[in-house]
């Protein structure tokens, strides 16, 4: 976002910001959000281009800096977050690399939760350290794990919460109170939880990452990320990361999650009702021993994920009898529910994590976040529940 574009009434209500928050109409007055493809813009004087180059002139100069469609997302999103400012990058993995790395450097120190996407996991684990940079992780539960760990000064926490893929939820309240306390910036990655059922600004959070190909784009179409901050944040950090490396999102990108905004919030409503179906349903199956679902009165924190969520999200994991041999078998006797490691998508889509997203990790690191053999992690997606609910049924039958 170069400035605030559009002009968006301050009292529109969330709802409606979803649907036209941060649209700028060009003169030829287009209901649907015009798609800018194109990486330059020209200027009618070698002035006009000079002062844009200075910076005393606010305008779009080329598009790995900011681009009037993805502008346009930005702003949606910032509406959204309630955040003072927002840039969109190529994925969430690029969000994730940017929001850390534009703002550490050798000798720094980070505290993250244990339990994490795959690749959320490797930037931590292992690009970090590569770079100087100490990396301390811990239980995401455990409240005194974070208390030892922020009792020296450190400048980034990293968490998701609920977490990828056994829906662990961090105490956002309490670990940002700790992380300021050590002087310490706050990242959260919000993609379980979208930014319609839980702000992590509102809990303290400093910077919110997405990976906008999740419930964003929500149809399975586009990959796109976003980190909202501060304007302090992307001024002094973010901005001149993302320009000088260049992760850009592309405008078509863009205009894609500008329409997935626009229904996002029917989306995610029927999401999370199709996923508490067919978690209760799950957890009445003699097949499956274990079901973990933030909206589930069984879920270990159900009552801290409904304290800083509004509903359980439209991922759950369960656990089948039988380890990896009943996994399996379950997973190739499904029909409707697509074997696929996206989520957030409209298809339901179901994944083995132990060989899929967190087959790189060690099985002891595997063992200790309750990815075992017999995990499975499904998003409920919005096709008729009980469709959903007698695939499961039926696959269950065949593997048991
Ligand atoms: C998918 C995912 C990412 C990465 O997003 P991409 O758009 O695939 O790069 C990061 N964090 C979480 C929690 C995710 O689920």
């Amino acid at each position: 976002m170069t400035d605030r574009i559009g002009d968006t009434p301050p009292t529109w209500r969330a709802q409606t910001n979803l649907v036209r928050g941060g649209t700028r109409r060009s003169e030829f007055n287009e209901t649907c959000e015009a798609l800018y493809m194109t990486s330059g813009y020209v200027y009618g004087s070698a002035e006009e281009a000079e002062a844009a180059f200075k910076g005393d002139l606010s305008r779009f100069v080329y598009s790995r800096y900011a681009n009037p469609t993805v502008a346009m997302f930005e702003e949606r999103m910032c509406l959204l977050e309630g955040a003072e400012d927002a840039r969109a990058v190529g994925s969430g993995m690029a969000a994730v690399f940017a929001a850390l790395l534009c703002q550490l450097r050798a000798g720094d120190r980070v505290v993250a939760a244990r339990a994490l996407f795959g690749s959320c996991h490797f930037i931590i684990a292992e690009l970090l350290p590569r770079w100087g940079i100490e990396t301390v992780f811990v239980d995401g539960g455990d409240l005194d794990q974070w208390r030892d760990a922020l009792a020296r000064p450190t400048q980034a926490v990293f968490f998701e919460s609920p977490a990828n893929p056994t829906t662990e939820v961090i105490d956002m309240a309490a670990i940002c109170a700790l992380a300021h306390e050590a002087g310490a910036r706050v990242v959260v990655d919000n993609v379980f939880a979208t930014p319609l059922l839980q702000r992590p600004m509102d809990h303290g959070a400093d910077v919110v990452v997405y990976s906008a190909t999740k419930h964003i784009d929500g149809q399975g179409r586009a990959l796109g990320g976003i980190v909202l901050a501060d304007k302090a944040f992307i001024d002094d950090h973010l901005q001149a990361f993302l320009r000088h490396t260049g992760p850009s999102l592309s405008p078509f990108n863009a205009w894609l999650l500008l329409k997935g905004l626009e229904t996002m919030d029917l989306r995610v409503a029927r999401h999370c009702e199709n996923a508490l179906a067919v978690a209760r349903f799950l957890e009445s199956r003699p097949e499956v021993r274990r079901v973990l679902y933030p909206g589930l009165a069984s879920h270990p924190q159900h009552n801290l994920a409904l304290s800083q969520m509004t509903a359980g999200g439209s991922v759950l994991a369960l656990e089948i009898a039988g380890g990896k041999a009943g996994a399996f078998r379950a997973l190739n006797r499904l029909r409707l529910i697509d074997i696929s490691n996206n989520l957030g998508d409209a298809k339901s889509l179901i994944t083995h994590p132990a060989t899929t997203t967190h087959q790189r990790l060690p099985e002891e690191d595997r063992a200790r976040l309750g990815i075992g053999p017999g995990l499975l992690r499904l998003s409920v997606g919005l096709e008729d529940v009980a469709d959903i609910r007698e695939d499961l049924a039926q696959a269950l039958d065949t593997a048991a």
